[in-house]
């Protein structure tokens, strides 16, 4: 992706949060981030059609079918593996347009007992989104309903997936600067009449784990991703308590460092994160050591990660791409092939995305994880 050319176009957002910064003073980069993305009428998800060729990005189920048929079967031997519960809650996160899920429910028909047990619940707080949804799904048969967070979800034994969903979760940042850690903060330029980074004169509370001051160069970033984590928390909590599975796909890392990851993208390509809030998509990468971490601080057990190109070959993916070619005209074989190619192809999406499997304790190891 290319950086795009930021023509200066005031959205109704930056006219708000121009006049709230000018009131109250900088805000934090989290906060920013869940204004642009979540605000109820001008955020980002909430406002645009964000997913698929015609929005701004596009994600590995838009790409190819075969990632949530073999999401599904994944999910059925996990309820297999849990005992097959009459009753159970499969719940996604940040569903997008449905597409995984519709998937997912599809390649599930081979157990209809999964399915009969099943109650889908959709995580979704974009209205717009949550509509798409309803649509895509309406002929699943399956009853589904919709939740603004987990904790709106009924307790019970639960499967739970998000794709792509961590990544758009609010993170703080701090600056190295020269009298050690200070937070990032969202203020306003010298003409006060556009955002601009700042940094908060004073220093961050010592709740907040930093590295060493003299691990990181001047003007060094370091990004805390709380809201995702305290998600991380919250799912192991549940499959402790309830019994359960959580698979979290993602673009990240394994092990969290110094470094920015912040990034905007608008129309496919990259976009200042500060320009026009509400019109492109906001995200960091993922710190898989950080949410593992919190699995484990809740009693949860968890699996990878994983890089997500492996871990669809361990679950088929060659075998179900000659599956569907077979009787496909060579124009349609061709779509397929390229699509199972960029889902796992390492110089694709197969290396940067990762998997982590978070888990009741007990569970046997899940599939896909090793070799
Ligand atoms: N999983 C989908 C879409 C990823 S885009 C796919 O793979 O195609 C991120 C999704 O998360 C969108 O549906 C967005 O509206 C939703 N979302 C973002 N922040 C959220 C939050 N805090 N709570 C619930 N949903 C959120």
């Amino acid at each position: 992706m290319t950086e795009g050319a930021a023509a200066r176009e005031i959205t109704p957002l930056e006219e708000r949060l121009i006049a709230l910064i000018k009131s109250r003073g900088p805000i934090t980069v989290a906060d920013y981030m869940e204004d642009a993305l979540l605000h109820p009428h001008d955020g980002y998800y909430t406002s645009q059609a964000p997913i698929g060729a015609k929005g701004d990005f596009t994600t590995a189920p838009e790409i190819s079918q075969i990632f949530g048929e073999l999401i599904g079967l994944w999910l059925v031997q996990s309820w297999t593996d849990m005992g097959s519960p009459a009753d159970f809650n499969l719940i996604e996160l940040g569903p997008g347009r449905g597409v995984l899920m519709q998937d997912i429910l599809r390649a599930a028909r081979l157990r209809p007992a999964f399915l009969d047990a099943a109650h889908v619940w959709l995580v979704e707080t974009s209205g717009r989104l949550r509509h798409e949804q309803q649509r895509r799904l309406r002929d699943a048969g399956i009853a589904t309903d919709w939740a603004d967070g987990l904790a709106d979800t009924p307790p019970a034994p639960s499967l739970i997936i998000a794709n792509e969903f961590f990544d758009c979760l609010p993170i703080r940042q701090f600056v190295r600067g020269e009298r050690g850690w200070r937070e990032r903060l969202v203020g306003l330029d010298a003409q006060a009449n556009a955002l601009a980074f700042c940094e908060s004169p004073t220093p961050p509370l010592p709740t907040i784990d930093l590295p060493e001051p003299g691990d990181a160069a001047a003007g060094a970033i370091f990004e805390v991703g709380e809201a995702g984590e305290t998600i991380a928390e919250d799912i192991s909590r549940l499959l402790v308590e309830h019994s359960g599975r959580a698979l979290i796909i993602d673009y990240g890392h394994l092990h969290g460092g110094v470094g920015e990851t912040l990034q905007a993208v608008r129309r496919h390509k990259y976009w200042p994160v500060l320009a026009s809030p509400g019109r492109a998509d906001i995200t960091a990468h993922v710190n898989f050591e950080r949410l593992q971490r919190a699995a484990f601080s809740a009693g949860a057990a968890a699996h990878g990660p994983t890089s997500q190109g492996a871990f669809l070959e361990r679950l088929g993916l060659a075998l179900r791409l000659e599956r569907l070619s077979a009787g496909k005209t060579p124009e349609e074989a061709a779509d397929l092939f390229a699509g199972a190619h960029r889902i796992s192809s390492p110089t694709q999406m197969g290396e940067l995305f990762k998997v982590l499997c978070v888990s009741s304790p007990g569970l046997n190891e899940p599939a896909g994880f090793s070799a």
